[in-house]
């Protein structure tokens, strides 16, 4: 069976959100220091490709999955985010590291990497809202009041990698591990054999998800902590009597599938097999057919049989670019509307040319760094989930 990817309404509303450069406010909240070539000029792909090949070996280019395909196609390496870092870590001779990715993810990739090396974000909008919803001050403040109510001790922090620098230092200063969605449930049973109870950053829904459906819990043993609200929103008792306190945080875009999305394509696709990320919410989820992260559902729709239909819920650029390599299979969006990650969507062939430009040119811009406390702190917690058994 042949299938023609569609494209999901695109609506003025949706492309707003997408800064394709159709809005002149696209860059609002973080300006670009420089002067940005305009998203019209045709010598675009030229510019970028002519800069990569001044610089050789001295750069290196990480796509992640949910790049646009007009910034993957100059990619070295495309991966999730853990495998980039590894990459990253793998490249000692590579001078720059250029992240086409989000924030968190260039971090990581500082961490990782020797001192001399470089990375660079090509435009700092490029941040991800689930990070953003777990601060350290509000960390700190909620674990404060664990050690007020005296149970700290037997708590283990565990943070998901899409957390922030400063997320990971405070789990690994206060003896916790950073987890994949690949690696999470290892990652709750090493805790479990050390503490009661787990504090789960900042993703709720594969905190859940990997407690409920993977180690057996209790829908009951989870409580939700909500930032906002003075200690979380939740009772003393509550907090004692969890097994899983989960931060109150999610994906925008994983997030956003409904059970309704699953429902809707059953009835619409007969025998479709529904596929998704275990950022999607519970109910999502326990309704799909297969469910596993990024780097899995890439694995699963390669193994698919020719004329098989797969609803995946997952970020948009990932299943057009699926749809696209395997147009012997019927590959679709899981909801109908549009669902890009706006904030990777930020990364444009226009801020790729600038920073490859730029540093032909000797400027490093938009380099990302952690501080050494922060850093050493954060890569106690992934060296931790290194050695997971
Ligand atoms: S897809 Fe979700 S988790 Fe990933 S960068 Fe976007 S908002 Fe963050």
């Amino acid at each position: 069976m042949t299938s023609t990817w569609v494209e999901p309404s695109n609506t003025a509303a949706a492309l707003l959100l997408l800064g394709r450069g159709t809005d002149p406010d696209s860059e609002r909240g973080v300006d670009c220091p420089g002067e940005l070539p305009p998203p019209s000029d045709p010598n675009l792909v030229a510019r970028a490709t002519a800069a990569k090949a001044k610089l050789g070996q001295r750069v290196f280019v990480l796509g992640h999955h949910y790049q646009r395909d007009e910034v993957i196609q100059f990619a070295d390496v495309t991966g999730d985010s853990f495998k980039l870092a590894r990459e990253a870590a793998a490249r000692p001779d590579a001078e720059y590291i250029l992240f086409c990715g989000v924030h968190f993810m260039a971090e990581s990739a500082d961490i990782l990497t020797s001192e001399k090396q470089r990375v660079i974000l090509p435009d700092l909008a490029a941040g991800c809202s689930m990070a953003d919803m777990a601060a350290l001050p509000q960390v700190e403040t909620a674990w404060e009041l664990l050690e007020e109510l005296g149970v700290a001790g037997s708590t283990v922090p565990v943070t998901y990698m899409n957390s922030s620098a400063d997320i990971k230092g405070f789990v690994g200063r206060n003896g916790g591990v950073v987890c994949t969605s690949s690696n999470a449930e290892r990652a709750l049973r090493w805790a479990f054999e050390r503490g009661q109870r787990v504090l789960f950053l900042p993703d709720q829904h594969l905190g859940r998800n990997t407690a409920v459906l993977e180690m057996g819990l209790d829908a009951d043993d989870c409580v939700l902590y909500d930032p906002h609200k003075p200690g979380g929103g939740l009772t003393a008792q509550q907090l004692r009597e969890a097994k899983m306190i989960l931060w109150r945080g999610h994906c925008s875009v994983h997030g956003r599938f409904t059970l309704s999305s699953v429902n809707e394509v059953r009835m619409r696709v007969p025998g479709v097999n529904v596929l998704v990320h275990p950022e999607c919410r519970y109910e999502v989820v326990t309704a799909a057919d297969y469910v596993g992260s990024t780097e899995y559902i890439i694995k699963m729709i390669e193994a698919a049989p020719a004329g098989s239909a797969w609803a995946v819920g997952t970020e948009l650029n990932l299943v057009r670019r699926l749809a696209n390599a395997h147009p012997d299979k019927q590959i679709m969006f899981l909801d109908r509307a549009v669902c890009y990650c706006s904030t990777m969507n930020r990364i444009d062939l226009p801020h790729l040319v600038w920073a490859l430009e730029e540093l032909v040119a000797g400027r490093i811009v938009n380099q990302i760094t952690v501080d050494p406390d922060t850093a050493h702190h954060a890569r106690v917690a992934l060296d931790q989930m290194l050695a997971l058994p």
